[in-house]
C-alpha cells in the first residue's frame, strides 16, 4: 500500500522555515544518510530516499504551494494524532493513503501532484495478516478476525447531512464536486475535499460520521484456511472490504508449532529417548497433526538423529498428503549415582566400549 510522509518532520524544520532553512537542513540530512557513507545500509537508503523527496516538493515554491494545501485539507491528521515524541520512527509522520477513505479522493490527489502511483484496484483492496496456528494451517479451519471497516453511514445513509439539516452549495468546489490541481497539462481534476465530490455541504453535518457518510465498522469474519496452507500465502476476499464493494487480501501467517515442524508436505517432530531405549529398542507413543498417537517401534541400536516415518500422517495439500517423521534424540544422562556409574562402567567392559 502506497504511503507518504510529512515532509516537514522528514526535513525537522517548521511548516513556516524559509527555503533557506530547508536546503540547509536538506544538505546536512543528505550527507549524513548518503548511500556513500552508509554501504548496505537499507534504512539509511530509505530515509536518503525521503530527504530527496521532501526536498524536491519542499524546494519548488509551486510543489510546496499545493503540499500545503493538502496539509489544510487534513491529509496528515494521523501524523497529527500521533504527535511529536510519542514513538514515532525519526523519519515520522508518515501516513497511509488507504487512511483516506474518508476523504473522498485525497489520497488519489496526493498522488496525481507529487507523481505516486494512481489509485487502483491493488489500493481498493485492504491488506490484512492474519495468524494461524500452525495446526490449522495443515490442516485447514477457519480463524475469526475483527476488522475496522468503513461502511455507509447509518446515521444519515451516506448523504453526511444531520437529520432535517439543509443543504447548500460546496463553496469551495462551487458544487461541481471536483477541484481543479496546477496549470495546463499538468491540471488534474479530483474530487474536492471539502464535500467530498458531492458539490453540497449540510448546514448541520450528520452527528455519527461528522458529514464523511461512513463510519468504521467492526466486522467480524471468519477466515477459512485452506488445508496445507504456507506461511505467506495470500487469499483475495472479493467485496467483503470497505462498503461491501472493496476486496480483503488476507496475508497468513503460519505461526510456529512447539512440536511440529515443516518440511514441504511433511511434518517433523523431535521425541526425545534415553540410553537404554535407543540401544535396547522401545516402543514409543507419538502425537499425530490430528491429535491422535500412534505407537512407533524403535529398533535396538537406534541412533540418535535418527528419522522414522509415519506414513500419511503429514499435510494435505491438492489430494495429497505427506508423511509425519519422527527425529529421536538420544539423551545421555547428566549425573549417575554411584551405583549406576559402577554399573555403566560394567556393561561398558562387557561391551567392549572404551571409557
Ligand atoms: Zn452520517
Ligand atoms: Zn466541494
Amino acid at each position: 500500500m502506497s504511503g507518504a510522509k510529512d515532509y516537514y518532520r522528514v526535513l525537522g524544520v517548521g511548516e513556516a522555515a524559509t527555503v533557506d532553512e530547508i536546503k540547509k537542513a536538506y544538505r546536512r540530512l543528505a550527507k549524513q544518510y548518503h548511500p556513500d557513507r552508509n554501504p548496505n545500509d537499507a534504512q539509511a537508503a530509505e530515509r536518503f530516499k525521503e530527504i530527496n523527496e521532501a526536498h524536491d516538493v519542499l524546494s519548488d515554491a509551486e510543489k510546496r504551494k499545493k503540499y500545503d494545501r493538502l496539509r489544510r485539507y487534513g491529509a496528515f491528521a494521523g501524523a497529527a494524532r500521533r504527535g511529536p515524541g510519542s514513538g514515532a520512527p525519526p523519519a515520522g509522520g508518515d501516513f497511509d493513503l488507504g487512511d483516506l477513505g474518508g476523504l473522498g479522493g485525497l489520497g488519489d490527489l496526493f498522488s496525481s501532484i507529487f507523481g505516486r502511483r494512481g489509485r487502483d484496484e491493488a489500493e481498493e483492496a485492504v491488506e490484512i495478516a492474519v495468524q494461524v496456528p500452525f495446526r490449522v494451517a495443515a490442516l485447514g479451519g477457519q480463524v475469526p478476525v475483527t476488522l475496522a471497516l468503513s461502511e455507509v453511514c447509518p446515521g444519515c445513509g451516506g448523504s453526511g447531512a444531520a437529520p432535517g439539516a439543509t443543504v447548500s452549495t460546496c463553496t469551495e468546489c462551487r458544487g461541481r464536486g471536483t477541484i481543479s490541481f496546477g496549470q495546463g497539462s499538468f491540471a488534474v481534476n479530483r474530487p474536492c475535499p471539502v464535500c467530498r465530490g458531492r458539490g453540497k455541504l449540510p448546514s448541520v453535518r450528520c452527528p455519527t460520521c461528522q458529514g464523511g457518510g461512513e463510519v468504521k465498522v467492526d466486522k467480524r469474519l471468519m477466515i477459512t484456511v485452506p488445508p496445507g496452507t504456507d506461511d505467506g500465502a495470500r487469499v483475495r476476499l472479493k467485496g467483503q472490504g470497505a462498503k461491501g464493494r472493496g476486496d480483503i487480501i488476507v496475508v497468513f501467517q503460519v505461526e510456529p508449532d512447539s512440536f511440529f515442524r515443516r518440511e514441504g508436505h511433511h511434518v517433523v517432530c523431535v521425541v526425545p529417548i534415553n540410553v537404554a531405549q535407543a540401544t535396547l529398542g522401545t516402543r514409543l507413543k507419538v502425537r499425530t497433526l490430528d491429535g491422535h498417537r500412534v505407537v512407533l517401534k524403535v529398533p535396538a541400536g537406534t541412533q540418535h538423529g535418527q528419522r522414522f516415518r509415519i506414513a500419511g500422517h503429514g499435510i494435505e495439500k491438492n489430494g495429497r498428503r505427506g508423511d509425519q517423521f519422527v527425529e529421536v534424540r538420544v539423551d545421555i544422562p547428566a549425573k549417575l549415582t554411584d551405583d549406576a556409574q559402577a554399573a555403566l562402567r560394567e556393561f561398558a567392559d562387557k561391551a567392549g566400549l572404551r571409557h
